[in-house]
């Protein structure tokens, strides 16, 4: 029997999860990544000397099967478990130490894309970095990629980017079937909330007794503030890197404004306020990146049939993802990830 060909599009965790699941069957896995980076919004970055994560924070401990594989069955070394609680705070900027109802948080000194590298790691999967898949085509039963080059044909396609990117490129298939088009339907109406994260380096350390900071009534222009000291391996000692993640509403005003200073400065001066300490207004750098695809606006995962789905998945196209389980999370998507994995390889 000849080997079958998988390929997916988009190496973040759910794309991990998927290559990381096949790693014993007799398929061979070759992975699309628009970007140089693996991860995708499980992202690291380092400069000035400090690493840092600004898209998701941390790995909630919901799901044991994906913290056994990050603390038992993957290499552990470097795993780390964030102590300092989360606490809340509201529109007129009131902090509370509010219940941390997430127990254990689990990170890497090395940053969170370690989750998404160690999982490539044990697969076989070849990963090829920047490029973007733009076009699939069906025809005798194969599926062919095309991006800036033809990227070769497969038996086996698996889409993992956001649902709107997903259904762009789920509308240059052309296959005249009603199965189809009632999926790409779905996945269209499928929409996401934009996050500008802004990253602050101060010389300074702050004595405070929490890690982050979460607005719980949604009403303050900053969502979620946290101190990246808090992660072992992550900031020189005595110093303060603070990452702000702004509402979904102010960062809708400003996904196409390309001026980063000014969203700094505005960013600094609420952060300033909120901690109520003027120094935070004029941070030594800053790194300011506009997810606009963050979150998945679902309240509940996107209404596929389960018997279109398993036509669709019969014909060899499966979806993946964050969206697709309705939760914007790292263990959903990489659960789902791995589940979608164990049906192909069945
Ligand atoms: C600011 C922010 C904070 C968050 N905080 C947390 C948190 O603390 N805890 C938590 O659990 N979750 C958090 N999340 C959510 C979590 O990051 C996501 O749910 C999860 O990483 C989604 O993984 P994914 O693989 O489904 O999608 P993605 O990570 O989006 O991966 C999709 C990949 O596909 C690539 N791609 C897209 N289009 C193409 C194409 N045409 N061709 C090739 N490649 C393509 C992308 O570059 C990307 O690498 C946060 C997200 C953001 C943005």
């Amino acid at each position: 029997m000849s080997t079958r060909r998988i390929a997916v599009v988009g190496a973040g965790v759910a794309g991990a999860g998927v290559a990381y699941a096949l790693r014993n069957a007799p398929v061979s896995v070759t992975v699309f990544e628009r970007t140089d980076r693996i991860g995708g919004r499980a992202a690291t970055h380092t400069a000035h000397g400090y690493t840092y994560d600004p898209g998701a924070n941390y790995v909630k401990n919901d799901d044991p099967a994906v913290v056994d594989l990050i603390t038992e069955t993957l290499d552990a070394e470097g795993v780390i478990d964030i102590t300092d609680p989360v606490w809340t705070f509201t529109e007129d900027g009131t902090i509370t130490s509010g219940e941390d109802s997430d127990a254990h948080k689990w990170g890497y000194e090395r940053g969170i894309a370690e989750l998404p590298r160690r999982l490539f790691e044990e697969s076989d999967a070849t990963v090829v970095r920047n490029t973007a898949v733009t076009e699939i085509d069906r025809d005798d039963g194969e599926w062919s990629l095309a991006g800036p080059r033809p990227l070769g044909t497969f038996d086996v396609v698996v889409l993992t980017p956001p649902a709107p990117q997903t259904a762009s490129l789920l509308s240059t298939i052309e296959w005249d079937s009603d199965s189809y088009r009632a999926l790409h339907s779905t996945v269209e109406e499928v929409e996401y909330r934009p996050i500008h994260t802004v990253v602050l380096g101060y010389p300074f350390e702050i004595d405070v007794p929490y890690y982050a900071l979460v607005n719980t009534d949604r009403n303050h222009e900053i969502g979620w503030l946290s101190r990246e000291e808090c992660k072992p391996g992550h900031v020189p000692t005595g110093e303060c890197l603070l990452v702000v993640q702004m509402a979904p509403d102010w960062s809708a005003r400003r996904i196409d404004d390309s001026d980063e200073t000014v969203i700094d400065h505005e960013v600094t001066d609420l952060t300033a306020e909120l901690l109520d300490d003027e120094r935070f207004r004029a941070p030594d750098w800053t790194d300011t990146i506009a997810w606009s695809h963050a979150l998945p606006d679902l309240e509940g995962a996107p209404d596929i049939d389960p018997e279109l789905r398993q036509h669709i998945e019969r014909e060899g196209l499966f979806l993946a993802g964050d969206w697709v389980t309705g939760e914007g999370r790292i263990h959903r998507a990489l659960g789902n990830g791995l589940m979608t994995g164990q049906r192909i390889g069945r």
